[in-house]
């Protein structure tokens, strides 16, 4: 596995790997990678024939009291691990790289609708920053393939706003989210959790699963339940930021007819903030 910071050495790279008739994947991450990370490269692995994951932590995705400066950083493990899960190319960029000119004067891409509300309302420029930085990977690597994990619902369905928007060429796919054995959806900023912390993390998951139940049995989203779940997150020590279902195509509320869910979370516990979701499809489970 070969490592590239530069733009002009990734397109050389993969100009090679083309010519050679080989399908590319794309895989791009935050870095301090994971087993949820790994899944991606893996599935990947079995669309593609050579695949790319990028190691970038978009400063642009980033809001001023965020955690930017201090989001973990373990570049010698991250390659170590894709080296293992057989990674072709890792291409990890400085800032410069992706914004030569500044952020400032940075074109913006903007997606409406699936961008707005949940973690777009809490995170203002969040998904603007985010379609920006994913699509200049896509036009940099121009994959026939990207691999997305659901952990992040409402980024995957930006992401594939903006590719059928914008006409790109890339399939987009969807890999499903990979959780420790207590449910906890393993992420990046679990690192910042304290050891109480972690151990009421899983009622996020605990959640999910019990409105998820609900809403099979009674065909319905029950408000009352939800309520209740809400309530017992806040008890636990959470501040809650949101517990919704939505129709999980196009995040929009549900209505009577609706027969695929997503249930979301977003809370904060101590400094570190944690998203889940769980989708319930009423075509194959009734
Ligand atoms: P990040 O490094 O957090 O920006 O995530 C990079 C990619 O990994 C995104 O497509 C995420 O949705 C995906 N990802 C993060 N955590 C998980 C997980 N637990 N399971 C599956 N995919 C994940």
């Amino acid at each position: 596995m070969l490592t590239v910071d530069t733009v002009r050495a990734l397109r050389t790279m993969v100009e090679r790997a083309r010519t050679e008739n080989k399908k590319i994947g794309l895989v791009a991450t935050m870095g301090n990678l994971h087993e949820g990370h790994i899944a991606l490269v893996h599935v990947a692995s079995q669309r593609v024939d050579f695949v790319v994951a990028s190691i970038f932590v978009n400063p642009l995705q980033f809001g001023p009291s965020e955690d930017l400066a201090s989001y973990p950083r373990t570049p010698e493990a991250d390659r170590e691990k894709l080296l293992n899960a057989g990674c072709d190319l890792l291409f990890t960029p400085a800032v410069e790289q992706i914004y030569p000119d500044g952020m400032l004067s940075q074109s913006i891409v903007s997606v409406p609708k699936v961008s707005e509300g949940l973690c777009g309302a809490a995170r203002p420029g969040h998904f603007d920053g985010m379609a920006t930085v994913v699509n200049k990977l896509l036009n940099i690597v121009q994959p026939d393939v990207a691999v997305f994990g659901e952990k992040d619902y409402q980024q995957l369905a930006v992401i594939r706003s903006m590719v059928r928007d914008l006409n790109m060429a890339t399939n987009i796919v969807a890999a499903p989210t990979i959780r420790a054995t207590d449910g906890l959806a393993l992420s990046s900023r679990n690192g910042y959790l304290s050891k109480r912390e972690r151990s009421v993390a899983p009622i996020l998951y605990a959640c999910l699963r019990e409105m998820a139940a609900s809403i099979q049995d009674e065909q319905r989203v029950d408000e009352r339940q939800l309520n209740e779940c809400r309530q017992r997150i806040i008890t636990a020590g959470f501040q809650l930021e949101y517990l919704e279902v939505r129709n999980a195509q196009d995040l929009s509320p549900v209505t009577n007819n609706n027969a695929q869910f997503v249930i979301l979370v977003a809370a904060r516990i101590g400094k570190t903030r944690l998203i889940d979701n769980l989708t319930v499809d009423l075509r194959l489970e009734g």
